[in-house]
């Protein structure tokens, strides 16, 4: 294994992997699934082949028993609270992109306030703070004020905010932060640029090097993800299942997570080819082979997906769901607010969300543990 991620990545031929197992045969499927796991790349690329589709009940049931037997029969519940909607990117199929004229906010620090209180009342715990990415709000101070606001109430603050400096991932973990999720959206160094024109998001390396700075900071969980929909879904959940194997072993402090959300339409006008997104079929496919692949990490969905998927998914992999979100800044205690990220699917209640849970014999995980314990 190389040092670095990007050597990793740049090392191996994903592409022809990716189409290698667009080819797999049904002998090569069951080789693997004979063994309920997989133990290498290859591996893992015959399990999410068009081939392993026959497949899928015996490969659920493996990613069900797998992930009962490591996480029990539970779901992690928690709120991302949307900071603030000011970007200085443009990347092409996004609706708070700098060229879009909307309502550009950022919340006060009050409005933090009662935005947690909101999120409090409804009864989440843990809170993903997400922000665009802009300058300020790395240079303020502003970010160490937020999660140290958030931790009045919630015992368990991570971030989803523009990749920052190790420096500057050290002072929010002092700050009682412990978690940061970045998507690389693609790991495609050819298809990256073309999505990412211009901003600092635009430098592909220093992106994808986020998660290692995170975790040289302290960082205890680290989430990943591509965003489907913008290239060859295959070669991204291969590069993103990598990328999870590569920190396990590099950043083995930190528990991994992998999120596979898919692209909804949002004001960035995108044209999302089909053959680029996975189906419903295929993401359940996908989920139980990262369970056989990465027996220990959690897989996370969000509210973008449907209802009916969601209650599909929960029992077959998934450790990690969100509920009742809200993508606008200042959406919780304000129902009106402006412009969303993107449109939401399943809007149930905490409540109603919870009782779905229960009726499939799973708990919901609130809370993981005492805010003292990570300050
Ligand atoms: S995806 Fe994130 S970085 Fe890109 S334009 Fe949207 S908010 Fe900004």
């Amino acid at each position: 294994m190389k040092e670095t991620f990007l050597e990793e990545l740049r090392s191996r031929d994903l592409h022809s992997l990716a189409a290698e197992s667009a080819q797999a045969d049904e002998a090569r499927v069951r080789s693997v699934l004979a063994k309920g796991r997989a133990d290498t790349l290859e591996e893992f690329a015959a399990l999410i082949s068009p081939a392993a589709e026959k497949f899928l009940e015996p490969m659920a049931r493996i990613s069900s028993a797998t992930t009962q037997k490591y996480f029990g029969r539970t779901m992690r519940l928690f709120a991302p609270l949307y900071l603030s909607n000011e970007c200085v990117n443009n990347c092409v199929y996004c609706g708070f992109a700098r060229r879009h004229s909307i309502e550009r906010r950022t919340l006060s620090l009050e409005e933090i306030e009662r935005e947690i209180d909101a999120i409090y009342k409804l009864g989440f715990r843990n809170v993903l703070l997400v922000a665009a990415e802009h300058p300020k709000l790395v240079s303020s101070g502003y970010m160490e004020d937020a999660i140290k606001i958030s931790l009045k109430k919630m015992p368990s603050v991570s971030i989803e905010i523009g990749p920052s400096r190790v420096e500057d991932y050290k002072k929010y973990v002092e700050a009682g932060c412990e978690g940061l999720t970045v998507f690389q959206e693609t790991y495609d160094e050819k298809v990256y640029p073309t999505l990412h024109p211009s901003g600092p998001k635009s430098v592909f390396e220093w992106r994808l090097a986020t998660p290692e700075r995170g975790a040289q900071a302290g960082m205890r969980k680290l989430g990943l993800g591509p965003l489907l929909g913008v290239n060859n879904w295959r070669f991204e959940i291969l590069a993103v299942a990598l990328h999870a194997k590569f920190l396990m072993k590099r950043a083995w402090k930190s528990q991994i997570s992998i999120s596979l959300p898919r692209m909804r339409p949002s004001e960035g006008c995108f044209k999302v080819l089909a053959e680029n997104i996975p189906n419903d079929r295929q993401l359940v496919l996908v989920t139980c082979a990262l369970r056989l692949f990465l027996s220990r990490i959690s897989l996370v969905v969000s509210t973008r997906e449907s209802r009916r998927l969601r209650d599909g998914m929960m029992n077959i992999g998934v450790t990690q769901m969100s509920a009742y979100s809200s993508t606008k800044p200042g959406g919780y205690a304000d129902a009106e607010d402006s412009g969303e990220q993107f449109h939401i699917d399943d809007n149930r209640t905490p409540q109603e969300f919870v009782a779905a849970l229960r009726s499939h014999g799973i708990d919901p995980v609130w809370k993981d543990f005492d805010a003292g314990f990570v300050r």
